[in-house]
C-alpha cells in the first residue's frame, strides 16, 4: 500500500527518512521553512552529508514520489501521515527539550488539514508530548475528528543513516487510536520482517523508549572512558579489555570503543533531557547525571592530555588537529568534543590548524582562530603535534610518512585509538600516544 506522507522538517532525520519512505514505494513531500535548503534541494544540492543520500534523493525526485515545498499548511492538505521531524534542541537554562519548533509545526498542520490524518511524531520528545499535540492540533483543526497521534521514535545514526533506517534493529510505534496503529503498521510493512520487530507500545512507552536508548548507551561509553582511564594506570590495555567484556552477550560490543567524550545532536541533549524529566516526575537517576559529569569532565581532560605529551606546555605550539566532527562520516559539529577541546588548548596558548573531510560549515564563528585547511597535505607544516579526533576511516589510509616530514615535533596524539602505533613509528613519528594503553 502507497501511503501519502508529508515529513516537517528536511533535517538529518526528516531528508533521511523521507528519501527512504519514498524508496520503500511511498508518496513523500519533504517541507522545510529554510527555503534556502529547499532550494538547493530543487537544484539537486544535498544540504547535509550522509552516504549515500543524494542518489537515494535524485532517484525518488526522478521516478515522482519525493517533492520538496516551503508550505507547511498546503502540504498538510490529503495526506495520510504528517511526520514531525523538527529539531527538539535543549533549553538553554533547563537542559529539557525546547518544544517550540513541535509545538509550532503542530498548529501549522493542524490548520491545514482538510481530512483525517496521523501526525506522527519522529522528533525525540519527552513524555507528555504527543497528547500535548493531540490537544493543541484538534483544537486548530477544522474538527477534532481530523487528528489522529502516534509516536514513533528515530533510531537512525548519522553516517550510517540510510541503512539504519531501512535495517533497523527494530521499529517502534506508540498509538492509541486503532486506524493510527494500523496506518503505521501499512507505512512500516516494507521494512518489518521476523528480523525486524515491530514493537507496539502506549505513547508514553514509545516516548521513553527513545531517551532510555539514548541515556543507556551514553551510560556505556562514558564507563568505557572511565575503564580506560583505569587501564592506563594500571598497564593494562582498553581495547584488549573492551573486547574481552564486549563478546559476553548480556554487555555486547557495540559502544564500547574509547574516545575522547560522546558528542553529537542527540546523546548531550537526550540525557540531559532524560534527567530533566527525572527531576520533574521526583525520580532520581544518578547513572544519567554521572554520565553527562563524567563525559564534561572527559572532554576537559583531553586538552589536559594533549599539553602532557607535549613536554607540559602548549605554550607557542602549533597543533594540527585530524577532524573537526562529532563523529566519523558526517558533517555534523553539534556538541562534538572539538568544540571544547580546542578551545581549552588555545587558552593555553597554542594555535590550532585542522582538516576535517566533510568541510562542515560554520566553523569560524564556532572555533575562531582556527585556521582550516582544505587538503590534508597543508594540516601538519611546522606542527608540534598532531591530534586524531574524530573516527574517519579515510585517516587510516593517509601518508603520515609526508605528514611527519613537515613536522616541528613529530609527536601523534590519536584520541580514537584509530591509527596503528607500528605504522606511524614507521612513518617518522618519535611518539604516538593512544587512549587507555
Ligand atoms: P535538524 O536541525 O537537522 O533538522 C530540523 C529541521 O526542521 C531544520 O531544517 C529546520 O529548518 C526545520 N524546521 C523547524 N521548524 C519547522 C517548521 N515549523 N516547519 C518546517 N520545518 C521546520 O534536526 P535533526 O538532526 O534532523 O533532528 C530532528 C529531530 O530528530 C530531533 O528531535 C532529534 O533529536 C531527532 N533525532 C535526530 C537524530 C540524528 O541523528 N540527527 C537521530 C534520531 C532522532
Amino acid at each position: 500500500m502507497s501511503v501519502k506522507i508529508t515529513m516537517i522538517g528536511t533535517g538529518y532525520v526528516g531528508l533521511v527518512t523521507g528519501a527512504c519512505f519514498a524508496e520503500i514505494g511511498h508518496q513523500v513531500i519533504c517541507v522545510d521553512k529554510d527555503i534556502a535548503k529547499i532550494e538547493k534541494l530543487h537544484q539537486g544540492i544535498m544540504p547535509i552529508y550522509e552516504p549515500g543520500l543524494d542518489e537515494l534523493v535524485m532517484r525518488n525526485v526522478k521516478n515522482g514520489r519525493l517533492k520538496f515545498s516551503t508550505d507547511v499548511e498546503a502540504s498538510a492538505k490529503g495526506r495520510d501521515a504528517i511526520f514531525l521531524c523538527v529539531g527538539t534542541p535543549p533549553h538553554p537554562e533547563t537542559g529539557a527539550a525546547d518544544l517550540k519548533y513541535v509545538y509550532a509545526a503542530a498548529v501549522e498542520v493542524a490548520r491545514g488539514l482538510d481530512g483525517f490524518a496521523v501526525i506522527v511524531t519522529k522528533s525525540t520528545v519527552p513524555v507528555g508530548t504527543n497528547r500535548q499535540i493531540f490537544e493543541i492540533a484538534s483544537k486548530y483543526a477544522k474538527s477534532k475528528d481530523y487528528v489522529a497521534v502516534a509516536s514513533n521514535p528515530e533510531f537512525l545514526r548519522e553516517g550510517a543513516a540510510i541503512t539504519d533506517f531501512l535495517e533497523p534493529d527494530r521499529v517502534v510505534v506508540g498509538a492509541e487510536n486503532q486506524s493510527a496503529a494500523k496506518l503505521m503498521r501499512a507505512i512500516y510493512e516494507p521494512i518489518v520482517s521476523e528480523d525486524v520487530p515491530f514493537v507496539e507500545t502506549a505513547i508514553e512507552s514509545a516516548e521513553v523508549i527513545k531517551y532510555a536508548a539514548n541515556g543507556f548507551l551514553a551510560v556505556k561509553l562514558s564507563f568505557i572512558n572511565e575503564v580506560s582511564d583505569l587501564c592506563e594506570a594500571v598497564g593494562a590495555n582498553v581495547s584488549d579489555v573492551a573486547r574481552g567484556i564486549g563478546l559476553d552477550k548480556r554487555i555486547g560490543s557495540p559502544f564500547l570503543h574509547v574516545g575522547p567524550g560522546w558528542g553529537g545532536s542527540c546523546f548531550p541533549k537526550d540525557s540531559m533531557a532524560l534527567h530533566r524529566t527525572a527531576k520533574d516526575y521526583g525520580v532520581t537517576m544518578r547513572l544519567i547525571e554521572s554520565a553527562i559529569v563524567a563525559n564534561d569532565e572527559r572532554k576537559l581532560s583531553m586538552a589536559d592530555r594533549i599539553k602532557k605529551h607535549c613536554d607540559d606546555s602548549l605554550q607557542g605550539k602549533r597543533i594540527a588537529v585530524l577532524g573537526l566532527t562529532f563523529k566519523g562520516q558526517t558533517d555534523d559539529m553539534r556538541e562534538s568534543p572539538s568544540l571544547v577541546i580546542i578551545p581549552q588548548l588555545q587558552r593555553e596558548g597554542a594555535t590550532i590548524c585542522a582538516f576535517d573531510p566533510s568541510h562542515p560549515e560554520g566553523v569560524d564563528g564556532m572555533l575562531p582562530g582556527v585556521t582550516v585547511c582544505k587538503t590534508p597535505d597543508e594540516l601538519c607544516v611546522n606542527a608540534d603535534a598532531l591530534v586524531v579526533m574524530t573516527e574517519w576511516r579515510e585517516f587510516r589510509s593517509y601518508d603520515y610518512q609526508s605528514f611527519a616530514k613537515s613536522m616541528n615535533k613529530k609527536i601523534a596524539i590519536d584520541l580514537r585509538n584509530l591509527l596503528d602505533e607500528k605504522t606511524m613509528i614507521t612513518a617518522g613519528f618519535e611518539s604516538y600516544h593512544r587512549l587507555g594503553e
